[in-house]
């Protein structure tokens, strides 16, 4: 026996010793692992404790053994307590980071995990799927967790509820702090799922209290509730894009929870779907989200659903809810041919929805004749609901109320039952998860580091950049700057001028943005003149592998002038398993360019992946481009995700698109793109501007916009808003 023998445990130092401790454990015993790093560690135990005599698996010391490589536990029996490990640098290589079961015959009971912290624990492959946790079983607890920076496909945390014995569990998860989950750009981005479609009518009784979700914008639900009976209360969630979604199964409980937007975009709160759900003393602030991230949406239903679409919203209550500064209020959502079955027999009572400054926060879809509305307040500024047509006069009132804010959080002087029962501090980032582990920035910090002046010449910005940290900043003089390799970016760098230096370069691309960079270029012109003669080359590339990490390019006052060596040449490539929170171009001009500008369309298995979640320009001219200026494409009809997003305003197009290469067939494409805004645009002797719209209900804006000399504009639905748009001298095809 090589373990050493420690006055309160077993310290082990490697998976030997500890295989060898588990091999004669017995309720009361303590194995510790020992500080420092466990690589490829795979820690497996079967035991039982008892009720007064626990089993501990725990670290020697919190925040000084960490588990790399791929490491994972797993723990089945019962009365086992795990707790201090922190899982990094690396990825589990079995389908999770901490099971609650060691295998299909051994789940855990009465166990519990805590003090445990899970950070950016991601494979390299951003659709490889892993979850971190998986809780079988009955009467476990996962409390006091940090679990932070998941990235690719795959549940953050999961109740299974596969077995007989995983149902009905009372497993209680509290305390936790869940941090930065940013947008995947596909379904399968929850942080929190209880059940599936196939057991959803099954009690759960899942509890899920006091904890802090930060940021958990994945995708639409943040929580994704699957099946009965779960409760959910007392948590915060803090500027998450998505939804506490009661997805399926009934007699939910959501309580005195706090959903504070910030005004952030796409920030939303309680979306209700199924029978016998309660909602009541919540607390939302700031939300901005629409459609199914409302702050609260109430879903239609399918007739006679299967288990995995949509039950209709029945004897369900939402009352005493403090919606305070929110704009969206979804009633009926989601109603279409086959959503057709309108909430019937439920309730709405004396909650608060106040806003000053939007008068049209409720959007009625279909017929709300089966909610009963009851002593409900509005701003004296907001429009009450219509039903068919007809306002819907009772139920609510229209008044001016007071609020006495207390550590931000507001309370309505008038009516104090509305809202949550005030209580000293709400859930937040220090009074969740561990002490001792330092909380994760989840910011890309452009223009924080140091200044670098780089001189003209050949490869001097390689050379430079090879020296940089992230945040840094290189400043370019006036003169030519000539690149004979290409340029990994690898962190967050700006490159910038005010003297308009030159670039020209001779490889493939220019720049290449690989996992973990981001890239903002600024008073710079790009030649592509001395590119060597193939074609598809680019100014900027993506890794060509997946990345697991979201990156932003921000170009300002920039010329891209004389791409065409050969053909198909662009600006930006991208390449597929590949997402950019966002992409701006703004005041830049491009010309005599013979690919495209922008092409998003590297995700073609409409699965509803796509490459960018937000693309904004402004202010910038696109001349003789042979490609397409932008072409923005997500395919599939699935629902689970909020972008793309495009903003377009104040630009110009001019022979843009007429390359015989050109598959696109035109100078924009926007295809299943979910929001877009396009204002004061003039297309001159272009090819078209192709709208393809799928999934929900895009909403798609065009203002102010001419076309001269232009093929005429196709879509496949004339359902999006158009303004002064003209079109002169229209070419046929
Ligand atoms: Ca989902």
């Amino acid at each position: 026996m090589s373990c050493v023998k420690v006055t309160d445990g077993k310290l082990v130092k490697n998976v030997d010793e500890f295989k060898n401790a588990v091999k004669e454990i017995s309720p009361g015993d303590k194995i510790i692992l020992a500080n420092g790093i466990w690589k490829d560690a795979e820690l497996e135990l079967v035991a039982n404790g008892k009720e007064d005599s626990l089993i501990m698996i725990e670290a020697e010391e919190n925040g000084k053994v960490f588990l790399e490589g791929q490491s994972h536990v797993k723990i089945g029996g019962s009365y086992i307590v795990l707790k201090g490990l922190v899982f990094r640098n690396g990825h589990t290589s079995s389908s999770c980071v901490i099971s609650f079961r060691k295998n299909k015959t051994t789940p855990c009971n009465s166990c519990r995990v805590t003090e445990c912290v899970i950070d950016n624990y991601n494979p390299p492959e951003r659709f490889d799927s892993d979850y971190w946790v998986d809780i079988y079983g009955q009467n476990n607890r996962f409390d006091h967790n940090y679990l932070v920076g998941k990235r690719n496909r795959g549940v953050t945390l999961a109740v299974r509820l596969k077995n007989d014995g995983d149902r009905e569990n009372n497993h209680r998860i509290d305390h936790n702090y869940f941090g930065y989950r940013p947008t995947l750009g596909s379904n399968g981005g929850e942080t929190l799922r209880i059940g599936t479609s196939h057991y959803s009518l099954s009690n759960s009784n899942t509890i899920v209290e006091d904890n802090y979700f930060e940021r958990c914008s994945g995708e639409l639900e943040i929580i994704s509730s699957k099946s009965c009976q779960n409760i959910f209360r007392n948590n915060t969630f803090y500027e998450c894009q998505g939804t506490l979604t009661m997805r399926h199964g009934n007699e939910t409980l959501v309580e005195n929870n706090y959903f504070i937007g910030n005004r952030l975009p796409n920030t939303g709160g309680i979306r209700v779907i199924n029978k016998t759900q309660t909602v009541k003393n919540n607390y939302l602030q700031g939300l901005t989200g629409t459609r199914f991230r409302g702050s609260l949406v109430v879903m239609n239903g399918v007739p006679d659903s299967p288990l995995n679409r949509y039950f209709q919203v029945t004897d369900s209550d939402i009352s005493h809810n403090l919606l305070v500064d929110c704009d969206h209020v979804q009633l009926c959502a989601g109603s279409d041919a086959e959503r057709s079955a309108p909430p019937v027999n439920s309730t709405m009572t004396s909650n608060i929805f106040y806003n000053e400054e939007k008068d049209d926060v409720f959007t009625v879809y279909d017929d709300i004749e089966g909610i009963d509305f009851r002593n409900n307040y509005i701003s004296n500024n907001m429009l009450l609901p219509t039903n068919k047509g007809r306002v819907v006069t009772e139920g609510f009132e229209k008044k001016n109320l007071t609020f006495t804010s207390v550590n931000g959080i507001k309370k309505c002087n008038e009516y104090a039952s509305v809202g949550p029962e005030s209580r000293k501090e709400i859930p937040n980032e220090t009074n969740t998860g561990v002490a001792w582990y330092p909380n994760k920035d989840y910011h890309i910090h452009f223009n924080t580091g140091k200044i670098i002046t780089v001189r003209p010449g050949d490869n001097t910005l390689l050379e430079a950049i090879r020296e940089t940290k992230d945040g840094d900043i290189l400043e370019l003089s006036s003169g030519i700057y000539h690149q004979s390799k290409a340029i990994n970016i690898n962190h967050t760098i700006t490159i910038k001028s005010t003297d308009n230096p030159t670039l020209t370069f001779e490889r493939p691309s220019l720049f290449n943005i690989e996992n973990g960079g981001s890239l903002t270029l600024e008073g710079l012109t790009i030649h592509g003149t001395e590119c060597d003669d193939y074609s598809g080359n680019a100014v900027i590339r993506t890794s060509q592998y997946s990345m697991i990490n979201n990156y932003k390019l921000m170009i300002r006052d920039c010329t891209f002038k004389d791409l065409d060596v050969n053909h198909s040449f662009n600006v930006l490539k991208v390449y597929k398993n590949t997402f950019a929170d966002s992409i701006l171009l703004a005041n830049c001009i491009f010309e005599n360019i013979s690919g495209h500008v922008l092409n998003m369309d590297k995700e073609i298995d409409d699965t509803g992946i796509y490459n960018v979640e937000n693309v904004i320009i402004s202010d910038s001219k696109f001349k003789d481009i042979g490609g397409s200026a932008l072409n923005l494409y997500r395919g599939g009809r699935d629902e689970s995700t909020f972008g793309p997003i495009l903003k377009m305003s104040d630009s110009q197009f001019e022979n843009v698109g007429h390359d015989k290469r050109n598959k696109n067939d035109a100078a924009v494409v926007l295809s299943g793109v979910q929001l877009a805004e396009m204002e004061n645009l003039k297309f001159k002797d272009s090819r078209k501007l192709k709208l393809h719209l799928i999934v929900g209900d895009p909403v798609i804006k065009l203002k102010d916009i001419d076309f001269d000399d232009c093929e005429m504009m196709t879509s496949n639905d004339n359902d999006y808003q158009k303004s002064n748009v003209n079109f002169k001298n229209t070419k046929k095809l």
